[in-house]
Order: structure tokens, then sequence, then C-alpha cells
């Protein structure tokens, strides 16, 4: 797909064809009205995803009915009344059989639905201002006088854009190039290494995806089945939920040492592992759980990294969105959800008529100014739901009293959800725009 637009207002190169990248483009085909040209650069040579379920949390979807595939997305995902969405948290290391703690009543349903589905959709909505380019790994970027940005592939091509936005995740080439080219009196020397590199957990995440029909002949009562679920332990617990309109069971199950965390991890961060591998650390689980991972398929295993907090996400005509500037731990089931809202705000301040190639520093500054402190407190508080759901119930005198302290506090974790939303985040960027710029109407303050 390449069109070579006329006069394009400038153009951006994003770099990464993920959620993150795929969103923004979509949001700048259909708010920049072609005034835009967008190269989107993918290390692969094909646009993927690996992982099987992926949660959209309700305040993300705002924006997809904003880009106009709400409906589309809505097909290929499940929730009520198809299956029993409200989590059930139980506590389940006890090895004889575990017993339900509580139910998480939601007032605003997320949809959960496979990942490639939503690649899929994303993909459908690219706009004809978009050039793709496969094969094209950045290494690095350089400024020129101008202004411009030569960027640098790994197959030794060069390209030349104006905007660069770097969406290519948790090892981003570009939050390594923006860290290290600083100015010294901007960043700490020290410092430079703790931004660019991600760090490790303590987390090991066991992920399969299996057809539900396996699950339901092995034990046909599970309750896995139907319900998603957060099966609880010391150090672990296990994640799992029906994708592709309960066809298929989709795990996710951690295992933490927190002493490990900030840790260097050695060996492969992705790795297909043994069924054995998977289940072992499980055996003190209830029964459900057992057979839950006895039906893994194809299972993998990922330490779990993070980028540690940033003090910026642009700098001059350059920006990071999405798991480059905030890979998360997944207890939200937040990152791609973050990504998507992050996608709409550049987006948008990037198509709006104000910006123009000489404002472009404004507009990605009052992204950064909205999203930064936003995204960064999803990530700290996702990180304290998972230590919350590793809790040591079983070492408490009166363990009644200690699992309903440990319930409000889990409740009262999800409350962020229902924080402002990413349309009003997109106004008060627009507003932080204007200000700048000096155009705001007096009265609208
Ligand atoms: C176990 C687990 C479960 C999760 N579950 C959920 C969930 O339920 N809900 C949710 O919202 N989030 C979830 N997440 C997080 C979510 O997967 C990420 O936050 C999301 O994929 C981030 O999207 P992204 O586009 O920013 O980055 P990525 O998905 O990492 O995409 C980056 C893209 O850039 C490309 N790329 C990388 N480097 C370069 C380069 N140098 N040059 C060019 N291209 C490059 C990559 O090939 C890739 O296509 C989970 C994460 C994990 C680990």
């Amino acid at each position: 797909m390449s069109l070579s637009l006329a006069n394009p207002k400038f153009r951006v190169a994003i770099c990464g064809a993920g959620i993150g990248g795929l969103a923004l483009a979509v949001t700048l085909g259909k708010f920049a009205d072609q005034d835009i040209h967008i190269d989107l650069y993918e290390a692969h040579d094909t646009i993927t995803t690996t992982g099987a379920g992926i949660t959209i949390p309700s305040r993300t979807s705002e924006v997809l009915k904003e880009l106009g595939m709400y409906e589309e997305i809505s097909r290929v995902s499940t929730k009520p009344p198809s299956f029993s969405h409200v989590p059930k948290f139980r506590r389940s290391n006890i090895s004889q059989g575990g017993f339900e703690w509580f139910q998480q009543i939601l007032t605003l349903m997320s949809s959960n639905m496979h990942r490639q589905h939503l690649m899929d959709t994303l993909k459908q909505y690219l706009p004809s201002s978009c050039s793709l380019h496969f094969n094209k790994r950045l290494t690095r970027y350089d400024k020129q006088l101008s202004g411009s940005l030569i960027l640098h592939f790994a197959d030794d091509s060069t390209s030349t854009t104006d905007v660069l936005i770097g969406a290519d995740g948790v090892h981003s080439s570009v939050r390594k190039t923006i860290f290290e080219t600083l100015d010294r009196d901007v960043v700490d020397p020290s410092k430079i290494r703790h931004y660019t590199d991600p760090s490790w957990t303590g987390t090991l995440v066991y992920r399969t995806v299996f057809p539900a029909k396996k699950l339901s002949d092995l034990d046909p009562n599970n309750v896995a089945l139907k319900d998603f679920v957060i099966f609880c332990g010391m150090g672990k617990h296990v994640v799992s939920y029906p994708v592709s309109q309960g066809t298929l069971i989709n795990v996710v199950a951690f295992v933490t040492d927190g002493e490990k965390a900030g840790t260097p991890f050695e060996g492969c961060w992705v790795s297909s592992v043994s069924h054995e591998e998977v289940q072992e650390p499980y055996q003190d689980f209830e029964p459900a759980v057992k057979n839950l991972l006895k039906c893994s398929e194809n299972p993998s295993r990922w330490a779990l990294h993070v980028v540690n907090e940033l003090p910026l996400f642009a700098s001059d005509r350059v920006a990071l969105m999405g798991d480059a500037c905030h890979a998360m731990t997944p207890y939200f089931g937040a990152g791609a959800g973050q990504a998507i809202e992050d996608a709409f705000v550049l987006g948008r301040l990037l198509s709006h008529p104000l910006t123009t190639l000489d404002s472009v520093p404004a507009a990605l500054k009052a992204y950064q100014d909205v999203r930064l402190p936003f995204s960064q407190f999803v990530a700290r508080e996702s990180a304290r739901t998972g230590r919350m759901y590793d809790f040591d119930m079983s070492s408490t005198a009166n363990v009644q009293e200690e699992l309903e302290i440990q319930k409000e506090k889990i409740l009262a974790q999800w409350e962020w959800e229902g924080k402002d939303s990413p349309i009003t985040e997109w106004l008060e960027a627009e507003r932080k725009l204007q200000d700048s710029i000096g155009v705001r109407d007096d009265c609208a303050r």
C-alpha cells in the first residue's frame, strides 16, 4: 500500500507495526485527511503478533468507537452475555481444592479477543496515505540541521522523515537513541542505561491457548470453561478466560521471585517450554488449575520485562508510544489499551489544523504532558495489583479477615478504569497545544 501525496503537511515515520503503531496510522488516516504522509516501518516481514488473548478495557473501546472500528472489533470479541465476564478470584494454593474468594462486579465491561483478530482489524483500516515497509529494523536515527531525521536500518539502508514516532516495543531503538543523544543537562548520564534498557520484574509468564473441548473432555466442570478466573496463590497466580466466542481457552500463568526484580535475566526472554515446566510450579494448587495446565498446547515462557519510568516521552520531533515508553506488567491487561490511547491522543494532535512542521514539538509536548502521567500511573498500579494476587494468605493468623482486607484492596485497584477517559485526555491535550501556540480563545479558559 503506497501513495505519494501531492502536498503533505509533513511526513511521519512510525517505527513498529504492532498494536500501537497500527492504531496511530489509523488515527492519522482518519483525522489528517491525507495531509500527512505516513511511512510505517516494521522489523519483520509481515504484520504479526505473538501471544493469544488480549483484553481491551472499556475506556479504550471509546477510542475504537471514535476510529469507527468498534462494531468490527465487537464481532470478534467475547463479552457478556456470551460468557460471564465477571472475574472470579479463587484461593487456589490448596491442593485438595480451592474456593471462590470473591467475584469482581464490573460496572465497566472490557472485551477479550484473540490478539491476531485485533491486529487484522487495525490492518484493514490502514489509510491509503500509509506506505508499509517490511524487513526494516531501525537501528538509530540522526538529526539534521534542517530538523529532519535520517533513519538508519539494519539492512544498511537509510530514509528521511520530518517526524519520528517510536512504536517499537520494549526494546525500542528510538528510546535508546533519544536518551543516548539527549543533552547531558537534560538527563543524568549515570541514568541513561536505566532508561534505555528494559528491566526484568523477577516474573516468568507461561502462556498457552488451546481448544475448550480439550478441557471439557478432561474436566467437564472446570470453572475456566465459562468464566474469567484468577487462581491466586503465594508468589504465583494463573489467569484464564475463553476467547474466540468460547471455543478457545487463553491461559497466562505467573511465577514471581521478588528478590530477582531488577536483576539481569539470563537466557532467552521468550522460549518454547515443555508441558512439565508449565505444570511444575503449580503442584500445590487446586485440581482445577492442574487440569487446566495439563491441556496446554505449545506453551511458551516469557521473562517479564518492563520499561523503567521515563522522565520524558518526546524530544523535539521524536516521540515514543506504547511499550516503547511504558511497557508494563500485564495484571490490568492494559498495555495494548494504553498503546491505543497514546495513538489516539498523538494522532489527533499531529492531525490538528494548528500543527505545522514548526509546531510539531509543541504537539508532542502536549501529548507527553497528558499521556506520561496517566500511563505511568497505570503501570505502577498494575505492578502493585500483581503483588496482591500473589499474596501469602496462608501465613496470617486470621485467614478470613486477611482475605477480606485483601479483597477490598484489589477491588479499589481497579477503579482506575473509570478515571477520566481517553477522549477527555485528547481534549486536555488539545487545550495544551492551543495554549502553547497562543491561540486559545480567552472565553474558553
Ligand atoms: C503476558 C502478557 C499478557 C498481556 N496481556 C495483555 C492484555 O490482556 N491486554 C493488553 O492491553 N495488553 C496486554 N499485554 C501488553 C501488550 O501486549 C502490549 O502492551 C502491546 O502489545 C504493546 O503494543 P506496542 O505496539 O506498543 O508494542 P509491540 O506489540 O511490542 O509492537 C512493536 C512492533 O515494533 C516492531 N519493532 C520492534 N523493534 C523494531 C525496530 N527496531 N524497527 C522496526 N520495527 C520494530 C515489532 O516487530 C512489533 O511489530 C500483555 C503483555 C504480556 C507480556
